[in-house]
């Protein structure tokens, strides 16, 4: 395994986490700045493990059991796949996979980057554009209990 840089405590843990998902050499990225431009998105990914053949996004949690990071909400899932697909442009090779990690609860798992996955972000992705050109607002969620951990509370319509 090579560092990008030199890496802190936590940073070690990261990658103690991460070895165990990564059969090959590899290369660890730490706060990686990544762009994609079929989803006119871009963003920096807490870490990107890059081997001979892949780009693997990993993605830091708070959350502390491999429970409560498994039933990560859908808007975690798709700015995990976003990332995929930025960090498949950025470092041209394929994203087929990508890592959720709990530093604090040593924890780790692995999902698919799968097509249908991926389609899902590229229709979101789209409906973002199309609400930024027509500069309308998006309709509230019918789901209310998603407002209360709501970044955009202070500005929403329905609140
Ligand atoms: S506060 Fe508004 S923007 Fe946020 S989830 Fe609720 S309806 Fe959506």
């Amino acid at each position: 395994m090579r560092y990008a840089k030199v890496v802190t405590p936590s940073q070690m843990q990261l990658m103690e986490l991460v070895k165990p998902f990564i059969k090959e050499q590899f290369t660890l990225v730490f706060e990686a700045p990544v762009v994609s431009r079929t989803l006119g998105l871009w963003g920096k990914v807490d870490a990107v493990a890059l081997t001979k053949s892949e780009s693997i996004p990993v993605e830091v949690k708070l959350e502390t059991s491999p429970e409560k990071l498994k039933k990560m909400a859908l808007h975690h899932i798709v700015q995990v796949i976003a990332y995929a697909v930025a960090v498949e442009e950025t470092f041209k090779l394929p994203a087929k996979r990508a890592l959720i990690v709990s530093v604090e609860g040593g924890t780790a798992f692995e999902f698919s980057v799968s097509p249908a996955l991926r389609e899902l972000v590229y229709r979101l992705s789209k409906e973002l554009w199309r609400v930024v050109e027509e500069e309308k607002i998006p309709r509230p969620t019918p789901v209310k209990k998603r407002c209360s951990a709501c970044f955009y509370r202070k500005f929403c319509s329905r609140l």
